[in-house]
């Protein structure tokens, strides 16, 4: 996990973050979340950005693990369901 600091170029004068999901005013530059192959994920709010990178990195991944364990809950309660029901 990365983060990169890119050039605003856009016209959109918000975006929302993909820490907090909260919608921010885009700056000159904008600061882009991105997996270790350079994927990005989204944009970063500078609220999030004042915490600091270990936090952002800290709250993605506990974002996205709740994902997962909600789709593997749910894979698991269709998997329960008794074949006689
Ligand atoms: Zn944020």
């Amino acid at each position: 996990m990365q983060l990169q600091i890119e050039c605003n170029t856009s016209k959109h004068g918000s975006q929302v973050c993909c820490v907090c999901s909260h919608r921010f005013a885009l700056g000159q530059a904008k600061v882009i979340l991105c997996d270790d192959q350079g994927a990005a994920y989204g944009e970063v709010c500078s609220a999030c950005l004042h915490n600091g990178f270990d936090w952002i990195k800290q709250e993605f991944e506990y974002s996205n693990l709740l994902h997962k364990t909600a789709y593997n809950q749910y894979r698991s309660r269709k998997r329960d369901v008794p074949l006689s029901a």
